[in-house]
Formats: structure tokens, sequence, C-alpha cells
């Protein structure tokens, strides 16, 4: 066959073999056609196993792969391992003369009546994967045409090889994701950036209660039906978390994050569900037992005011029982602050009875300030509000009032004498955002993520001797949750604190 007609149908091998990812195929399309480019009586594939220390033959072509009993080759054996070890090819008129012949491989061949022979190495860059091994009987003697079309055939070989490796890491790791996901409990659903359903394991399924396979390629906002997650999955924001009340009555908490490459690029989002159904029910009894608690210590404190009260206006007390009573009249109040904002805070993690209504935020600002004015006077504060005539938001006055009222406490509270408090209110397109601004003793940073923790108060020498309950800004949390709002601080020790919270305009 002429040269041009060889590499004729040198090319097609080539496809053939880049054709599949599987070696077992890659080996067949090599067996079927390897003989139409380079004449062989025997044809195998030499592949280096992991060891890197021996060799496996897969026999392709010829009856040898019968004589050679199924054993690994050390590298040292055969005119193939010498060929892995150098990494060159070797070309050979006759075996019989070859110095590494080895009588398992080589020996065999010779009784074949194989003569002529060429093994090539299989590389991938500089590292030797194995060796290609055509051998002949004569008339057949390898020339260099042969020499150069196995070098080819060879490369072909290698990339097929290659490839098949890839592709086997690749289906490895996706069968360990698989396998992953598909025990895990919590539940996982992924969309990509163009809001398409990439994966859905079987526990967000059963979550909600849908055939994970037919959301997989539609779009998240047409196949889950489940109303918080469609629109945590589908509303461009920032990470984040929510609660979801699934269909069978479990509440789940769902992350929401960013899937990216590790080279930063955005693939998608994806949302993961954990069933928080206990932690609610233990949240919820033991709000019950708080409520309880707080609801008989009402009244029995109540009593305690009325009666010392009485007893410091039933007549003369001596210096001793003065202070006794002062003392006792103290804890009491300070008592009756604490069950108040206990029952309070239990009202208002119940959303019950929340009133909301049109009504202005600045005027109850301004309210708010004419009654905390005494109090900023006796400290010499200069209390003052930026905001216009009417701002108008919906909600519940009371519990705005509320949280007014403990901001601008605060502020007056933990301001030194002499200081300043600000009270600014500005509608900001969708939102009406209220800052409450001191130049007081600030928060230190590693306080600042707990401050609004139920019962959290900030102890240093700057603290000292200022009293309170640590539920205020735990009960103006809940408030502004509860009108689905917003609200965070920004503060520097030593130098001032501003708490601010937005509503829906
Ligand atoms: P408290 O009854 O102790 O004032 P809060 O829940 O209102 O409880 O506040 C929690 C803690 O946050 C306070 O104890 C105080 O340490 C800190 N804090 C609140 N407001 C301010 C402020 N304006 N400046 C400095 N620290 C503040």
């Amino acid at each position: 066959m002429k040269l041009n007609e060889r590499l004729a149908y040198l090319g097609e091998i080539l496809i053939n073999l880049a054709a599949s990812p599987i070696p077992s195929h890659q080996f067949q399309a090599l067996a079927d056609q390897a003989g139409t480019v380079i004449p062989c009586g025997f044809l195998a594939v030499c592949l280096l196993n992991p060891d890197e220390r021996s060799y496996q033959v897969h026999t392709l072509l010829g009856d040898l792969g019968n004589l050679i009993s199924p054993r690994s080759f050390a590298l040292n054996e055969g005119i193939a391992g010498l060929t892995m070890r150098t990494g060159r090819t070797t070309l050979c008129d006759d075996i019989s003369q070859h110095p590494h012949n080895c009588p398992d491989l080589e020996g065999n061949a010779l009784r074949l009546n194989l003569r002529s022979m060429l093994v090539v190495p299989l590389r991938q860059g500089e590292r030797v994967l194995g060796a290609l091994y055509f051998a002949a009987q004569p008339p057949v003697v390898y020339d260099l045409d042969d020499l150069q079309i196995g070098t080819l055939l060879a490369a072909g070989l290698s990339t097929a090889l290659e490839s098949a490796h890839l592709y086997q890491s690749v289906a490895d790791e996706r069968s360990v994701l698989a396998a992953v996901l598909g025990s895990s409990k919590d539940a996982v659903i992924v969309v990509g950036a163009e809001g398409i359903v990439l994966l859905a394991n079987p526990a967000m399924g059963e979550a909600l209660r849908q055939e994970t396979q037919a959301m997989i390629g539609h779009p998240a906002a047409t196949v889950v039906t489940q109303p918080q997650l469609r629109e945590l999955l589908v509303a461009p924001g920032e990470e984040t978390t929510a609660e979801i009340e699934l269909l069978d009555g479990r509440v789940a908490q769902a992350s929401l994050i960013d899937v990216t490459t590790p080279l930063g690029e955005k693939v998608g989002r994806a949302a993961i569900l954990r069933d928080i159904t206990l932690l609610k029910e233990l949240e919820r009894m033991k709000s019950e037992f708080v409520q309880a608690v707080s609801h008989d210590l009402k009244n029995p404190i109540s009593s305690i005011i009325l009666a010392t009260e009485l007893l410091t206006k039933s007549g003369e007390l001596n210096a001793q029982q003065q202070d006794l009573s002062r003392r006792i009249l103290d804890t009491s109040y300070f008592m009756d602050a604490l069950v108040s904002d206990l029952l309070d805070l239990g009202q208002i993690e119940a959303r019950l009875g929340l009133k909301i209504a049109p009504l202005d935020l600045a005027g109850l600002a301004r309210a708010v300030m004419a009654d905390l004015y005494p109090r900023a006077m006796a400290k010499h504060i200069e209390l003052t509000l930026e905001a216009a005539d009417r701002v108008n938001v919906s909600g519940d006055s009371q519990r705005l009032r509320q949280v007014l009222m403990n901001l601008i406490e605060n502020a007056i509270k933990y301001t030194p004498a002499g200081g300043a408090v600000t009270v600014t209110i500005e509608t900001n397109g969708a939102v009406v955002v209220t800052q409450v601004r001191d130049n007081g003793i600030g928060i230190p940073a590693t306080s600042q993520p707990h401050v609004f923790e139920k019962f959290y108060r900030v102890r240093s020498e700057a603290t000292a001797g200022i009293s309170g309950t640590g539920l205020g800004l735990a009960i103006a949390r809940s408030i502004i949750d509860a009108h689905r709002g917003r609200i965070w601080l920004e503060s520097s020790e030593g130098k001032g604190s501003t708490f601010a919270f937005s509503l829906p305009a």
C-alpha cells in the first residue's frame, strides 16, 4: 500500500480512537484497523502499572496473547520494558538477536515465527504511559515509514487514553458527589445563572413533595412550587438565610449561597434546607415557659412595690429603714421592668396583636423625644430631630414607639453628660430609614454582633453602674422583624454609636 493511502487510513483510525472515552473501545478500534496501516501478525498495548515498576500486556492481534500467562512483567523484562524505561522507540529486524528479549514475551513471538518488531512508547508529555508493540512474520521488515506511522498511532492512542482517564475521574467525582448528595439529610437545590434548576437531591424532592427529575433543566421560577423557596432562588440578592414552612408542617432553615468556580466565576446559586422543626418547637416551649413564669411574677412584684411605697409614706422611718425600703423599691422596679420586657417580647415574637395602620413616624419620634427630654436635660445632652414634618409608614404605632423609645433612651443612657443625640428620618426609595446617633461610650467591635441578643449587656468600665435588663434591643429587633424591616448598628468604642432601622415606605 502506498504511503499516502496508509496516511489516509491512519487519519480514520485516529478519528475512531478519539470517538470514545472508553479504553476497551479504543483498543477494539486499534485491533480492527491498525493492520491496515502497519502490517502485523501481533499487536499489543503495554500499559505501565500504577507502581511504575511493572507493566501489563493487552494483546489486540495475534495468538501470542494465549501463550502469555496473565501476569505483570517487570519493567526490566522484554523489549517493551526497555522502550518504556528509555522512552525511545525500538525498531528491530530480528527479535531473536535483540539483547533484551524475554522468554515469556519475545520467546513466544519467535515460536510464532514473528521476526521484525516495532515498539513505540506511549507518552503524556515527558511521562511514559506504556508502549505500542507491533511484530510481523517475514517477509515483512519494518522500515522508517512504519516507524513514523507507528509514532503517530501511539500519539493518537496516548491522547485517547488520557481523555479516557480524565473522563473516568470526572465520572468518579460525579458519582461521589451524587452519593453524598443522595444520602444527605439536608435538601439541596442548585440553580444556574439563567435560573435553570441544575440539581436537586432526593431530600429536596421529599421536602417539596416534588419529583426532582421533573425539576432539573427547567426554570426554578416555574417548577419550584414552594413560594418562599422559589422567591429566594429567583430574586436577585445577596447570600442570605430564611425560614421556610414545608407542606408537611416541618420548618426548615434555608441558606442561599452563591456557587462559584475555583477562579471565582459565579455559575449559579444553591439553597440548602436544614430541618429546624425540633429547634423551633424547643424555642416555642421555652418562650411559653418564660411567659408563664413572667405572668405569675407580675402580680407579686406589683404588690411588693405597692406595699413598700405605702411603708415609706406610713410614718417616720429611720435612716436604715429608709435605705432598706429604697433598695427594695429599686430592685422591685427593676424586676417589674424585666417582667414587662419578657412579656412584651413573648407577645411580639408570637406576632400577637400587631395593629398595622398608616402612621407618621416623624410625629411619633417627636412625641418620644418630648417624653425623654427631661432625662436628656438632666444630663445636659442635646437632643435633635432631623426629619420632614410628616413621614408616612405603615406599622403598629405603639410598637414602633417602643423601638424609638428603646433606642433614644439607650443613646441618652450610654452617652456621658454634655453629649449629643440626633435622630434622623429619611425616605430612601422604597424604605424609610431612621437613625439614632450618639457621641457616647460606643460599643466594642467584639460585642457588636451580640447586642441584639436577649439579655446581652456589654460589661466594661464605661457601662459599670448603668442598669438595664439587656432586653431593649432584642425587643426592638423583634418589632422591626415583625414589620419586615431591618435593624443594624455602627459603632466605634469611645466615639459613639448609630442604631438604624428601615421600614417599607
Ligand atoms: P439594656 O437594658 O442593657 O440597655 P439593651 O438591649 O437596650 O439592654 O442594650 C444591650 C446592650 O447594648 C447594653 O447593655 C449596652 O451595653 C449596649 N448599648 C445599647 N445601646 C447603646 C448605645 N447607644 N451606646 C452604647 N452601648 C449601647
